[in-house]
């Protein structure tokens, strides 16, 4: 008899896993939100916790089955907590934009203004304003003003974030909350230089650490909690080592409006394979944290000056082009991003398209936009240092200005990139990092 129709979708959805498994295999991945972890996340994240609720606290859960549970989140959130030098952590929230709300709902009320930095500037759609459906302006009624941005700098204008809090004060629109951290994120935020200030105000000041978690973990960026935040959200798969999921660190002094916020706030099932795979992901990251971060740091450095001097104009230059895992380059001397990120795309190189500080003002948008945004942290995990970055530039030049057959380069990608196939920085690094596992 021949296969019903959904057999043969069944089928179908397991052969594009399969493929999409084989090219990640031959791709230089360079998503900056992305990163790939080790066999042993993996493990934790196909066990039977993925099937089982686990409401509320660890030892006061609203169901009956949670005994290996809540010795695994305890474990979890001891090891987040000592990771981050944090007394209080809470380990549910099951994405970097939850984390975030569970802020937004703890310390503010819709109609609250919030100081964020706006896309262009590297801000995230979880920042946003309701106008541009973001997050904070449309699921919380956060009204969102913009940190005054020093494009040359690639940071927030400290002085001119000081009058401008100063102004809204005088106009009755003394903000409650302070947003820092961002997706575009080349260089620390002025957090120490603006946290007494802000405080002065009572304002409410969370970092958000999305991308830059690993480097925070691992000694290599800055170091928000003890710079005056209140708060660090974060996410747990760009820099850090995985699972998709989020976090939140602060103080014991917090902690009972960020549980209840959490749940029954803004989660029931917080997703516990992934909450046991965080808790993996936290040991490997203080066992490995240190080193890996800081190949990050070099990597991207090495990048970017490879990329430079192969005649991009890569942002940050005044200052180094980067201090973190990411790199933006403006690539409208070629064409656009969003066209970039195509062809690098049929030459195996997955990049992301960015908008970048002008943009707006360009009248250029987020299809279109004038930047590209590269992150090093899923090459260096897979064992790439500084030699390989040269390479990469190279490739990348040849697709971008050169305008080299794709085909061809394709090849050169496949060739490059057959050594680094398994996951470093890790305890278990049997399995290849994109081996597809059949459990059928
Ligand atoms: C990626 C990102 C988020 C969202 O994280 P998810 O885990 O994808 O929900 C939040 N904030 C910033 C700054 C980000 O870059």
């Amino acid at each position: 008899m021949a296969d019903s129709s959904q057999k043969r979708s069944y089928n179908k959805i397991f052969s594009l896993l399969k493929e999409h498994n084989k090219w990640f295999e031959n791709v230089i991945p360079l998503i900056a939100s992305e990163n790939i972890p080790s066999p042993a996340v993996r493990e934790a994240i196909i066990s039977d916790f993925g099937n089982r609720y686990a409401e509320g606290w660890p030892g006061e859960r609203v169901y009956a089955g949670c005994i290996y549970i809540d010795k695994v989140e305890f474990e979890c959130m001891a090891l987040a907590k000592k990771l981050f030098k944090a007394t209080f952590a809470d380990v549910r929230p099951i994405s970097g934009v939850v984390a975030n709300l569970v802020i937004y709902s703890a310390f503010s009320d819709p109609g609250d203004v919030m100081l964020a930095p706006s896309i262009p500037a590297g801000g995230h759609i979880s920042h946003g304003k309701k106008e541009h459906a973001g997050t904070a302006g449309l699921v919380h009624g956060l009204d969102i003003e913009f940190y005054p941005f020093n494009a040359e700098e690639m940071t927030i204008d400290v002085d001119k974030t000081k009058n401008k809090v100063k102004e809204l004060d005088r106009a009755g629109r003394l903000p409650k909350l302070a947003m820092f951290g961002g997706s575009l994120f080349l260089f620390p935020h002025p957090v120490k230089e603006l946290s007494d200030f802000l405080k002065n105000y009572d304002i409410f000041i969370n970092y958000d650490g999305a991308h830059v978690a690993g480097l925070i973990a691992g000694n290599q960026f800055q170091d928000p909690l003890r710079e005056g935040a209140d708060a660090m959200t974060i996410s747990t798969h760009k820099t850090l080592f995985g699972p998709q999921g989020g976090m939140i660190l602060s103080t014991e002094k917090y902690a009972e409006q960020i549980k209840r916020a959490t749940f029954p706030g803004l989660t029931s099932s917080h997703h516990i394979h992934h909450m046991a795979a965080k808790a993996v992901a936290l040991a490997e990251a203080l066992e490995f944290g240190k080193k890996y971060a800081s190949q990050v740091i070099k990597n991207a450095k090495a990048l970017a000056e490879s990329l430079n001097s192969l005649g991009f104009t890569v942002l940050g230059e005044k200052r180094g082009f980067t201090k973190s895992h990411q790199i933006a380059v403006n690539v409208l001397a070629y064409s656009d991003g969003g066209k970039v990120e195509a062809n690098l795309e049929k030459a195996n190189i997955i990049v992301n398209r960015q908008l970048i500080p002008g943009d707006i003002k360009a009248g250029r948008n987020y299809f279109h936009p004038g930047g590209i945004r590269l992150g090093v942290s899923e090459i260096t995990r897979l064992g790439m240092k500084e030699s390989e970055m040269k390479e990469i530039a190279s490739f990348i030049k040849k697709v971008v200005i050169d305008k080299k057959d794709k085909k061809k380069v394709v090849s050169e990608v496949k060739l490059f990139r057959k050594n680094f196939q398994k996951v470093h920085f890790c305890f278990d690094k049997k399995l290849g990092g994109y081996e597809y596992v059949k459990l059928r």
